[in-house]
């Protein structure tokens, strides 16, 4: 085999190799490049989304504390109050244990650590502000009823100036309402002593000293009232401090809201940043994948269509088709079929040559090899079927035996070589003679055998006549001789015999026939009709 320059099965192997590495490749890059999803997006998840959601819950509880704080202001008993506590503290916790969470991950978490602090003092402040300023309020409510009391006393049976007096006093003190109090001016002792004094001289020792208890000592209306003046302008600071707070709380927990939600965006775009390369990547390999698969599959295609060739080489040859099937390539696939090719082409020849040689066999096993007419074998089998088919369908046949006249003096005369030149012009001109189914065959030296189906006796005698005188009224040319001979012939009509295997008596008896016409002159054709012989002579 002729050194192979290209060897599919090799590219084939290669390749199929290649791809499985490629799909392994794209299989494991793959799984990785979800696993680092998976992994990134954990990361982003507790990372920044988780503190996105702390910060807003942060904001939203301080809001809570912060508008618990407002509504507070409004509280018009402890239990108000108390309840209100109850829902601050509720929410601190929640505050306590997300800026625990957030304080290592945030970068203003000192920032909030305040505003938590300040939020606690202010909640702190303004519910010990109210709950002080409900107990002054009762205070103040205690003294108005008891400067009340000491009026009505007054009117109805004591010093009705002490009661006018009374009254003008109370006028100071007349309003409750928070924006007016506020609003109004501070009433002091100086100003409440401007009413008590001018009556000093006209009352007694007692009633002074009772008006003192009510209006100048400490508790007294006067001293209650401003302390509860005083009281509402430290909640209202606190009150507008509220409001400052809340922004404050707004701007801090905002600023660290818009922080986060940066860096969760950022984190983001980072992990769909390098989610588009792995993408990039993997489209690659398939892309390379997707090349070899083509190339795998071309080659196979070539590689299918050389095995197609080799399939239709053989059953060409099985065929025996003188096929033209081209066959190019130089790997081995294309090698293997030219030498099938190749093989199968030798075979069909040598088959040719076994069947020649065997026809030739065959002619040889049927016929003489110098006369090339039929041989005894062939002539003996022949013999027997046509005796067969005249037992079974009655039809006669007739049987000569034929000899050539002193044949031995023409070989002593002009040699061997020429008597055989004799044998063959004679069996050519006898051949000619004959009918097809007629079958003349060589027995021996120059005795020759003619088996005539069909045939009736009268028949078989014409023309055994006529050979016999065309075979005597020419002579044979033979290397410049004129050689003239003739033949003698035995003729027998067919005869019943019993036994099937002497069906060879027939020649026997067309044998005698042939005696009797050597016996009787040579040159004649004799019939055998059993004892006596006739024999006829054309002069
Ligand atoms: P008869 O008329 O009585 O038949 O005389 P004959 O000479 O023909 O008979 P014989 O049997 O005495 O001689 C036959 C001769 O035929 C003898 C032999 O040399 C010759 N012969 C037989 N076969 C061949 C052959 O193949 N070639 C040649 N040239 N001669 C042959
Ligand atoms: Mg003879
Ligand atoms: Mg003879």
């Amino acid at each position: 085999m002729p050194r192979l320059r290209h060897r599919l099965s090799l590219r084939v192997v290669t390749l199929t190799i290649m791809l499985a590495i490629m799909t392994a490749i794209v299989g494991v890059s793959g799984i990785l490049s979800l696993k680092e999803f998976q992994e990134d997006y954990g990361k982003v998840k507790d990372n920044n989304f988780e503190m996105l959601l702390n910060m807003t819950m942060l904001k939203v509880q301080s809001n809570e504390v912060l508008t618990a704080t407002t509504d507070m202001f409004l509280a018009e008993n402890e239990s108000d109050l108390r309840r209100f506590n109850l829902y601050i503290k509720d929410r601190a916790a929640w505050i306590d244990q997300l800026s625990e969470e957030l304080a290592n991950r945030v970068d203003n978490a000192q920032e909030l650590f305040l505003l938590k602090s300040r939020l606690y003092e202010q909640v702190k402040d303004i519910s010990d502000g109210m709950f002080k300023k409900i107990a002054l309020s009762e205070a103040l409510l205690i003294e108005y009823k008891k400067v009340e009391t000491y009026k009505r006393l007054q009117m109805k049976g004591g010093n009705s100036e002490i009661a006018l007096m009374a009254d003008n006093v109370m006028s100071l003190f007349n309003s409750m309402d928070q924006k007016s109090l506020l609003s109004q001016e501070k009433p002091t002792i100086e100003k409440v002593k401007q009413f008590i004094l001018p009556l000093k001289n006209t009352i007694s020792e007692q009633e002074y000293n009772q008006l003192s208890t009510l209006f100048l000592d400490t508790p007294s209306l006067t001293s209650t009232y401003q302390r509860y003046l005083v009281q509402l302008e430290v909640l209202n600071v606190l009150k507008s401090e509220n409001a400052q707070l809340s922004q404050l709380v707004t701007s801090v927990t905002g600023e660290a809201i818009l922080a986060a939600q940066k860096s969760f965006l950022n984190n983001l775009n980072k992990v769909e940043e390098k989610i588009t390369v792995r993408k990039s990547h993997l489209y690659l390999l398939l892309f390379a994948s997707f090349i070899i698969t083509l190339m795998l599959v071309l080659l196979q295609i070539g590689f299918l269509r050389r095995v197609h060739l080799i399939r239709k080489i053989i059953d060409a040859g099985d065929a025996k088709n003188q096929f033209q099937i081209p066959v190019s390539g130089r790997d081995e696939i294309s090698e293997m079929a030219k030498s099938v090719k190749k093989y199968i082409q030798e075979i069909l020849e040598k088959e040719q040559q076994v069947t020649e040689t065997n026809k030739k066999l065959e002619h040889l096993a049927m016929h003489d090899g110098l006369t090339n007419i039929y041989n005894r074998r062939y002539f003996d089998a022949n013999l027997e079927q046509e005796h067969l088919r005249y037992l079974r369908y009655k039809e006669p046949y007739c049987l000569a035996m034929l000899d050539l006249d002193l044949f031995k003096s023409i070989n002593d005369t002009y040699g061997h070589d020429i008597g055989d030149k004799v044998l063959i012009d004679f069996t050519s001109r006898v051949s000619k003679q004959l009918r097809e189914t007629d079958l003349f065959a060589r027995l021996g030296g120059e005795e020759f055998g003619l088996l005539m189906p069909r045939t009736s006796e009268s028949s078989a005698l014409i023309l055994m006549e006529r050979i016999r005188g065309h075979i005597n009224s020419m002579p044979c040319i033979a290397d410049d001789f004129h050689i003239d001979f003739s033949v003698s012939i035995g003729l027998v009509e067919v005869q019943n015999i019993d036994d099937m295997h002497d069906v060879l008596k027939q020649l026997t008896l067309a044998d005698k026939a042939l005696y009797d016409a050597k016996k009787t002159g040579r040159n004649r054709v004799c019939v055998y009709q059993g004892e006596p012989l006739i024999t006829h002579q054309i002069a």
